[in-house]
C-alpha cells in the first residue's frame, strides 16, 4: 500500500514548526523557525504577517527538503495555531491595516481595567446573575462572573477599532475583514478564497459564547465588533478548509484540519476522556481539563474553551493558565542568572532550598484563582546569601506552584477523579519543574518521547479524518510515554510551610499596578 503523509503546520508565540508524519505518526521530516516578535512600544507584542508569511512558505519547504519529499506526495495538512491573536485586513486588496496584535500584547490594558469597573459591564454581569438565579442556566452563571483580560482579542480589536484609522473607514464601507491568525492563514493559503475559523480558535476570542456557539451579540453592541468583518465558525477538521493555492509549494495539499494550539495538544495528549488532564509549558502554562458535552462554568475564573467539534461531537475544556512560563525563563536568562534554559534543573537541584527567596511570575498578571491583571512580578525575601542558584530554583518552583493552584481549583470545582497529567511543551523538559508538578498535585506526571504535542495533536486529527487510523482507540495505542514522575507525599509536605509562605508573598504583589 502506498504510504500516506501528512504534514502538519504549528504557528506558536516562539516557534514555527513544520513536521511531517507518516501512517505510523512518526516523523519523517522536520523543520523549525523563529518567531519574530516586534516590541514598537512598551506592552505592544507584534508580528509582521510578511515576515510571518515568508517563514511558513520556506519552513515548510524545509521540512519537505529534510523528508526528501515533495508536495505532491503529501496526502493533506493540518494547522495548529497560537490562539487570540489577530489582524485585520482590505476585503478588496487583501492588505492588512496592521500588524498582528499578539495575545502577549497589553495594549489595551487600560480599556480592560476600564470595562471591568464600569457601571454597564457591572449591569451586564448583575443582569446575568438574575437571569441564573431564575433559570439556574450555566450560560448565566458564566455571564456573571466573567471579566475582560488581556490575553482575550475582543479589547485588543476594540482598541485597534477605536485606533487605526484606516480600518475605521474599511469598516465603514464594509470593507474589513477580522481574522485569527489561523484564519489569516487560510485565507493566505488558500488564495483568497475562504474566510473561516473554527470552534476551538473562536472561543478563545473572548466574545464567542460557547453556550449557544455563535459569536455573542455584546461584542457588536458593547465593543462595535462588525459581524460582517468575522469569520465563519466551522468544524475543526473536513473538506470545508479546501487546499492550498497550487503556486505555493508546486501542487495544491488538502487542508483537512485547522485548530487552537492547545485543541491540537490534547489531542496529541490523546486527552479524549471526561476528566483527561493535559499540562502544556510552552511560552504560557495551560492547563486543560476535558469536560466533556458541557461547557464548565467556572467561579474561580477557570475559562470555557471549545475543545473541538467534529459533526456531533462537541467537546469541551476548562482551562486555566499561567502566562508567563518559558517567558519568565528568558527573561532570567537575559538577565543573566544562566546561559541556557537547559542547564536550569540541575542549578536547581545543586541547592536544598531558596534560602527563602521566592519568585512571583505576574508579568501578564495572573489567572486563576487571582484573576489579577494588575499584579507584579518580582523576587521577594533575597538576603546577603542568596546566591543565583537560589533564585533560579525560586522561579522554577514558582511556576510549579501556581500549576498546583490550577490544579486546585478544577479540585474544588469539580468531582472528577484524577490519576495523571500529561506533560508537553518545550519547558516539560526540565525534570526539576516535571517532579515538583507531580509532587504538589500527587498526580502521576506523564512526558511524552517528544513533547510537540500540537503538532502530533494535528496529524493525528487530520489522519484520523482522512481513515489512515480507525479510532481514537488507536490513537492511544500509538502513544510514547517517555519519562513518569511519581509523586513523593513527603515532598509535599515538606512545600506545605515553603507555599504558604509564597503565597503571602503573592498576595503582597496582588493588586500592585492599581495602585500607581
Ligand atoms: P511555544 O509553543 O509557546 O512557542 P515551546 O513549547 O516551543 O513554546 O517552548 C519553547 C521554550 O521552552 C523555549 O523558550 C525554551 O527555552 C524552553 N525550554 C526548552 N527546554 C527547557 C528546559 N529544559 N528547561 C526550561 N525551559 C526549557
Amino acid at each position: 500500500m502506498e504510504e500516506k503523509y501528512i504534514l502538519t503546520l504549528d504557528i506558536g508565540t516562539t516557534t514555527i514548526r513544520a513536521f511531517i508524519y507518516n501512517s505510523r505518526a512518526e516523523t519523517v521530516g522536520k523543520a523549525v523557525d523563529q518567531v519574530i516578535l516586534h516590541y514598537p512600544c512598551p506592552g505592544f507584542v507584534e508580528i509582521n504577517p510578511n515576515e510571518l508569511w515568508s517563514s511558513v512558505i520556506s519552513v515548510v519547504k524545509k521540512s519537505f527538503q529534510n523528508a526528501n519529499l515533495s508536495a505532491g506526495q503529501i496526502t493533506a495538512m493540518g494547522i495548529s495555531t497560537q490562539r487570540s491573536t489577530f489582524i485585520t485586513w482590505s476585503r478588496t486588496t487583501g492588505k492588512h491595516f496592521h500588524n498582528f496584535v499578539t495575545w502577549k500584547d497589553l495594549r489595551a490594558d487600560s480599556l480592560v481595567k476600564q470595562w471591568n469597573k464600569s457601571y454597564t459591564w457591572k449591569l451586564f454581569k448583575f443582569s446575568a446573575y438574575v437571569l441564573y438565579l431564575v433559570s439556574r442556566s450555566k450560560r448565566f452563571k458564566a455571564g456573571s462572573v466573567f471579566k475582560f483580560m488581556n490575553t482575550q482579542t475582543s479589547l485588543r480589536l476594540n482598541w485597534v477599532l477605536k485606533n487605526v484609522v484606516a480600518l475605521r473607514n474599511a469598516v465603514q464601507n464594509n470593507d474589513a475583514m477580522f481574522g485569527t491568525l489561523d484564519t489569516w492563514l487560510l485565507y493566505k493559503l488558500t488564495g483568497q478564497r475562504i474566510h473561516m475559523t473554527d470552534v476551538s480558535s473562536a472561543s478563545a476570542t473572548g466574545f464567542y459564547d460557547p453556550f449557544t456557539m455563535q459569536w455573542a451579540g455584546w461584542g457588536t453592541l458593547l465593543l462595535n465588533i462588525p459581524i460582517s468583518s468575522l469569520p465563519t465558525v466551522v468544524d475543526t477538521a473536513g473538506e470545508h478548509f479546501t487546499s492550498t493555492a497550487p503556486d505555493i509549494w508546486g501542487h495544491a495539499i488538502p487542508i483537512r484540519s485547522c485548530m487552537a494550539d492547545q485543541t491540537a495538544s490534547m489531542w496529541g495528549s490523546c486527552c479524549f476522556d471526561v476528566g483527561d488532564i493535559k499540562l502544556t509549558m510552552g511560552t504560557g502554562t495551560f492547563f486543560n481539563i476535558n469536560t466533556g458535552s458541557a461547557p464548565h462554568a467556572s467561579v474561580s475564573g477557570l475559562y470555557p474553551v471549545v475543545g473541538w467539534r467534529l459533526g456531533d461531537e462537541l467537546v469541551y475544556s476548562a482551562e486555566g493558565a499561567n502566562n508567563d512560563t518559558a517567558s519568565t525563563i528568558k527573561w532570567a536568562q537575559n538577565l543573566g542568572l544562566f546561559i541556557s534554559p537547559q542547564e536550569t534543573a540541575d542549578i536547581a537541584n545543586s541547592v536544598t532550598d531558596t534560602d527563602g527567596a521566592f519568585f512571583i511570575p505576574a508579568f501578564s498578571g495572573l489567572g486563576p484563582p487571582y484573576n489579577d491583571g494588575t499584579a507584579a512580578s518580582g523576587f521577594i525575601g533575597m538576603k546577603p546569601s542568596t546566591t543565583k542558584a537560589h533564585l533560579v530554583r525560586a522561579l522554577l518552583e514558582s511556576l510549579a506552584f501556581r500549576t498546583a493552584q490550577l490544579y486546585q481549583c478544577v479540585r474544588n470545582e469539580t468531582d472528577y477523579t484524577f490519576h495523571s497529567i500529561r506533560l508537553d511543551g518545550g519547558v516539560s523538559n526540565n525534570d526539576f519543574l516535571a517532579q515538583l508538578v507531580s509532587d504538589l498535585t500527587g498526580l502521576r506526571v506523564e512526558r511524552p518521547v517528544h513533547v510537540e504535542m500540537s503538532s502530533l495533536g494535528c496529524a493525528h486529527i487530520v489522519g484520523l479524518h482522512l481513515g489512515i487510523w480507525k479510532s481514537k482507540e488507536e490513537l492511544k495505542s500509538l502513544r510514547k510515554v517517555g519519562c513518569v514522575f511519581h509523586p513523593r507525599p513527603h515532598v509535599k509536605k515538606s512545600y506545605e510551610h515553603t507555599i504558604s509562605m509564597w503565597e503571602d508573598a503573592v498576595t503582597r504583589m496582588c493588586g500592585w499596578y492599581s495602585r500607581s
